[in-house]
């Protein structure tokens, strides 16, 4: 048994190292060269980016070009604005699920470099103090191992040469996994989820929350309030990916 843990504690040394480096992360094609994305060209083709017709809160990929989605016209959004990498479909769902259920966090570099790449024009003219990560409970992060968000949002900040901070913000209580909630239960989930630990370190700043995902917003935009209770100045949120803005979730 003893043999057998370290062989896989070493094996994962060795996948960190060596590899992603020359295979797809997404369908193991040998890679020519090393990709700064871990992707090659065929799946990163299928990347689909956010970038036209996206709504100016939420920064998700909407049907028309109307400036907000229905869920940010209808309902507060405590973060003043929210943007994205790529479109949460195919590959990139592939990717968070990867880093997600499958406990590969090293595909954490390559989440971060879509971000780095992304980050002067999402946020022009937005100075951020602080990145924090959207955080897991204890029970969450014993069971993954690690918190993807973190990952993400470490490799990004210390790339844009920006001070990311663990722990600032805690989740004190054990949410349902949001994916298999509807939009009202979302809300009522999330409640009194979040609570800032280090208040000193949030006040009169402009906080950007880092994320895998955000599918309907409303985790980021509850981080967002507390944040803004214990007088976070400004909150941004950045993810690697955001779900395709739908009709069908207006009850959120
Ligand atoms: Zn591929
Ligand atoms: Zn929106």
């Amino acid at each position: 048994m003893q043999k057998r843990k370290i062989k896989d504690f070493f094996g994962k040394i060795l996948a960190e190292i060596f590899v992603d480096k020359y295979n797809c992360i997404v369908c193991d094609a040998e890679l020519q060269e090393r990709s700064k994305y871990g992707l090659c060209p065929q799946c990163k083709a299928k990347l689909d980016f956010v970038d036209k017709n996206i709504c100016k809160k939420c920064g998700r990929l909407q049907l028309n070009e109307a400036d907000y989605c229905l869920t940010c016209q209808e309902h507060k959004r405590h973060f003043e604005f929210a943007r994205s990498c790529a479109v949460y479909e195919d590959v990139a769902k592939e990717i968070v699920r990867g880093i997600k259920f499958g406990g590969k966090k090293y595909f954490a570099k390559y989440m971060a470099n879509y971000l780095v790449e992304k980050y002067q024009s999402a946020f022009d003219g937005v100075n951020i103090d602080l990145v924090v990560p959207v955080p897991l409970s204890k029970k969450k992060k014993v069971d993954r191992g690690f918190n993807q968000s973190w990952e993400i949002a470490k490799r990004f900040a210390s790339a844009v040469d920006l001070t990311a901070c663990d722990g600032v913000v805690v989740k004190i209580k054990d949410t349902q996994e949001q994916a298999k909630l509807g939009g009202k239960e979302r809300e009522e989930n999330i409640l009194k989820a979040f609570e800032v630990k280090r208040p000193e370190a949030v006040e009169n700043k402009s906080i950007l929350i880092i994320d895998d995902v955000m599918t309907t917003g409303s985790t980021s935009s509850e981080i967002a309030r507390v944040l803004k209770k214990a007088k976070a100045k400004e909150v941004y949120v950045f993810t690697f990916a955001s779900t395709r803005y739908r009709v069908e979730e207006p009850t959120e």
